[in-house]
């Protein structure tokens, strides 16, 4: 028998890491185990996000965002710089480098805080065993505790087998060397539009496939259109309503196959995305013995404090239900490593935001105007738009809304919705304030510096009662 930690973590993604790093401040003996290995062999920590994820995928989305500024409107504002054209190789290289800078951060960090770093698989032999295997060695470590953040991996359907260098995923998208003249996207969710608009403004022709009728169903509808309106503008060919049912290639292009209202369609793409969704990892990660319980679905069952059906075992993060977000997997680490060291902790599922890092970025947290008359809650709401926000236009990025939904009665913020020049910053005012239990006038009562962009957050709050300055339709102040 090897070593006894108070805590073993399975997986060193934002879940696992977090877990991981918490638990040791917290003066548990800790270690993480983590399977990753790069392209040069080497364990790396930081899982999906760090490796194939956020991080990589926001490096591209900037490098590609910067071009396009560049290319079509530094003009406009009086730059002239000539011929912009794109280093697609030197994107990559940038790319990898932040990988690398981020990724080292993590073993830094585990140094620093006195994690044990597990190289290997792990596998939960029973509620106080693991056993971590690498190249045929295997060792089997105690402990009081484990938590299991194996994370989550990207779908894959039927009609579109992934096939080398012409049908990817999301992985396989960020490592294209060149940009590809006709590129299809399967899937209008977060991941499908940030990755078709990498590509998009690298240069493809982007056409995305979505089974579903309505656009982001996720995001307030007049957020979701608008969201639509402006990637439409920028070039990305989205088809609502068109479920994928086969493909075929031929070693250089890809025909696929869908249907829609008009009937059975087809189109040739030089390279297809696969974006429909993840699925929980749990492969090989539960021995006979383990007695852990998945849910129908295949996510590892917990309850509201990530408490597995096991006493001891706690799972975090894509591997169980609610959104696949880095910060929900962190969040729940934090939560976990306090709970077992003793610590009341919980986490508030209502205000985990989300962001998806188009331009302009789109942004949400809480409830939609949809939800709320689905769900019979009597709201008012409060609309306003970047074009009328001074710092927006002197920033030449007008695009966009703020949206707040609030209760009718009580005035508390039930949701905040975004679109607009750094949306994903902004809406953490709409996640405090949900913290906080604020109310829409809390927001409008708060003085903003000016001129910034989180001033439409604040004439949004205004609006709520009709009383935005910046606009002209107000109501009457009572
Ligand atoms: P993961 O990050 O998947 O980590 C799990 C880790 O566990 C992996 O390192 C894996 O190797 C390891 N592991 C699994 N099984 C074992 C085992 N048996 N033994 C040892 N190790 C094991 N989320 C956001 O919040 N913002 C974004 O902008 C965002 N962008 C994304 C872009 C893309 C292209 C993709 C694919 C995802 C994106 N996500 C984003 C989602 C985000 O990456 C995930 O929600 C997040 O990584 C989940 O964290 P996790 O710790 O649960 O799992
Ligand atoms: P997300 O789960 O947010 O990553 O989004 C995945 C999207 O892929 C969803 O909007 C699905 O409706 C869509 N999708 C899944 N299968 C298909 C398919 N066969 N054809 C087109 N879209 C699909």
């Amino acid at each position: 028998m090897a070593d006894k930690f108070d805590v073993i973590v399975i997986g060193a993604g934002p879940g696992g890491y977090v877990a991981a790093i918490r638990a040791a401040q917290l003066g548990l003996k800790t270690a993480c185990v983590e399977k990753w290995v790069n392209k040069e062999g080497k364990t790396v920590h930081g899982g999906t996000c760090l490796n194939v994820g956020c991080i990589p995928s926001k490096a591209l989305l900037e490098s590609s965002h910067k071009f396009v500024e560049a290319r079509d409107h530094f003009a406009e504002v009086g730059i002239n710089v000539g011929d912009v054209s794109a280093d697609i190789p030197k994107m990559l290289e940038f790319k990898n480098q932040v990988i690398a800078k981020n990724v080292g951060g993590i073993s830094a960090l585990f140094k620093a805080n006195g994690v044990t770093a597990l190289e290997g698989a792990g596998k939960v032999l029973s509620s106080k065993q693991v056993e971590v295997s690498k190249d045929g060695d295997k060792a089997v470590y105690e402990a009081e505790h484990i938590v299991i953040a194996s994370g989550s991996v990207p779908v894959e359907i039927p009609p579109t087998p992934l096939t080398e260098g012409l049908i990817v995923d999301s992985t396989g998208a960020l490592e294209f060397e060149e940009t590809p003249k006709r590129l299809g996207v399967i899937g209008a969710g977060v991941i499908g539009l940030e990755l078709g608009s990498v590509w998009s403004r690298l240069g493809s022709e982007v056409t995305v496939l979505e089974a579903m009728d309505s656009f982001l169903p996720m995001v307030d509808s007049a957020i979701a259109k608008e969201t639509q309106k402006l990637l439409k503008k920028q070039g990305l060919d989205i088809k609502m309503g068109a479920r994928v049912t086969g493909s075929e290639t031929n070693g250089k292009e890809v025909t696929v196959k869908y249907t829609d209202a008009k009937g059975e369609q087809e189109q040739v793409f030089d390279k297809l995305i696969v974006c429909v969704g993840r699925r929980p990892y749990t492969q090989g990660l539960l021995g006979e013995d383990a007695g852990v319980k998945l849910d129908e679905r295949g996510f590892i069952f917990v309850d509201d404090q990530c408490r597995t059906s096991v006493p001891g075992v706690y799972a975090i993060g894509d591997c169980v239900r609610g959104p696949m977000l880095a910060h929900k997997a962190s969040e729940e680490g934090v939560m976990v490593a306090d709970i077992i060291a003793g610590h009341k902790a919980e986490m508030n599922y209502d205000a985990i935001p989300s962001v998806i890092y188009t331009s302009p970025e789109v942004a949400w947290v809480g409830i939609t105007e949809q939800d709320a008359k689905a769900a019979g809650i009597e709201i008012k709401t409060g609309s306003f738009p970047f074009s009328a926000n001074g710092r927006a236009l002197a920033n030449h990025a007008s695009e966009g809304m703020a949206k707040i939904i609030a209760d009718a009665e009580t005035d508390r913020i039930l949701g905040m919705h975004i679109v607009g020049q750094h949306a994903g910053e902004l809406i953490a005012q709409g996640v405090i304030a949900m913290e906080f239990g604020s109310s829409a006038e809390d927001l409008a009562l708060t003085c903003y510096a000016h001129p910034t962009t989180a001033e439409a957050v604040h004439e949004a709050a205004l609006a709520v009662d009709g009383h935005a300055i910046h606009m002209a339709n107000r109501k009457k102040r009572k």
